[in-house]
């Protein structure tokens, strides 16, 4: 079995090469490294079923791909920037990945009769006002605010998807994913787990955005990445929600990370992000249903092995604490 990944050396692409890898599928990467790094699949080069295409999803062309004539069983398209940080940085990048990206990953499905797997967000909801957000709601989203390019971008990349499957009949998934953590994360990203345990270890000030009283619910990586080899499996064309339902304020993310890396940090409070979405928590229960999967880690059982893994990032960080 082959598959190409897009977006496959970022964090959870890259775990996703991992976990296809392992079970001896050959495994195509894509990736400009625009957020994604080499250190993540630098266990995997060389290997002779792991192939790295150093570009962007948009610039893959059929010849791209390694023995072109030989069939790809899977495409996952999961290129994009996608912490706040970083899409604002670069929200013609993350528009472009997510229309013309798309459209030329659905292409090599289609070419391939590859089954297709869309890395679509609960941020397609927006600021949700039905909660928790099941998979019929069509979301709350502002057009034309800062995250738009992400949010639209997305959007339109389901609607290309469906597109797709309709006209074209391609064996398409649409994963609506939840806030996911876990190793690989970057230090500096911006999202709230890697900057409370990096700001935790080094006993810095917990920056916390607003009161702390919006909430998320997290997901540990191998449960969010087991989820999606479910839906690549078994899972049909309608968009499916995997996330951990177990929501949790940012104050009480920020008092969970305190206590567990043993840090004398302090709050320090900062103004809210614009269209900062107010709560989010995943209804799974498609997911259960369709699949038979549920996340099965909570929030302190996947904390440990990222603070670990931050920890061994930054050990002068840990030091300093
Ligand atoms: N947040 C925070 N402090 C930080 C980073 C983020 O309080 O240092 C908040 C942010 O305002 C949001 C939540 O944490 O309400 C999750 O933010 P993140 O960027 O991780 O992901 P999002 O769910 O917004 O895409």
């Amino acid at each position: 079995m082959r598959l190409l990944i897009s977006g496959g050396a970022g964090f959870l692409g890259s775990h996703l090469c991992d976990y296809y890898h392992q079970r001896g599928w050959n495994v195509v990467c894509v990736d400009n490294l625009l957020t994604g790094s080499r250190a993540n699949i630098a266990h995997l080069a060389g290997h002779d079923r792991f192939y790295f295409l150093p570009m962007r999803a948009e610039d893959v062309h059929p010849e791209s791909v390694p023995d072109p004539h030989e069939r790809l069983d899977l495409v996952l398209h999961f290129a994009s920037a996608a912490s706040p940080e970083h899409y604002l940085e670069w929200p013609i990048e993350t528009l472009s990945v997510g229309s013309d990206g798309t459209r030329r990953m659905l292409e090599l499905a289609q070419r391939h009769r590859a089954t297709f797997v869309m890395a679509s967000t609960s941020e397609i909801y927006g600021d949700p006002e039905v909660h928790p957000q099941t998979e019929s709601y069509w979301g709350h989203v502002n057009s034309i605010g800062p995250r738009s390019c992400y949010d639209e971008a997305k959007r339109f990349a389901e609607a290309i998807t469906m597109a797709f499957h309709r006209s074209h009949r391609v064996d398409t998934r649409i994963v609506r994913i939840f806030n996911t953590y876990g190793p690989r994360m970057q230090a500096g990203d911006g999202r709230v787990i890697p900057n409370f345990i990096t700001q935790a270890l080094a006993g810095q000030p917990i920056t916390v955005y607003g009161s702390g009283e919006q909430t998320r619910s997290f997901c540990f990586y191998q449960d969010l990445v087991a989820g999606i080899a479910a839906l690549a499996e078994k899972g049909g064309p309608e968009p499916v929600n995997i996330g951990n339902p177990n929501e949790f304020t940012m104050l009480e993310l920020a008092r969970l990370v305190i206590e567990m890396t043993e840090s004398a940090s302090t709050l320090e409070f900062c103004p809210l992000p614009q269209d900062d979405p107010r709560r989010r928590r995943p209804d799974i229960t498609r997911a259960k249903q369709l699949l038979g999967w549920e996340p099965r880690i909570s929030l302190r059982e996947g904390l440990q092995p990222t603070i670990a893994w931050f920890s061994s990032q930054h050990p002068q960080a840990v030091e300093a604490r």
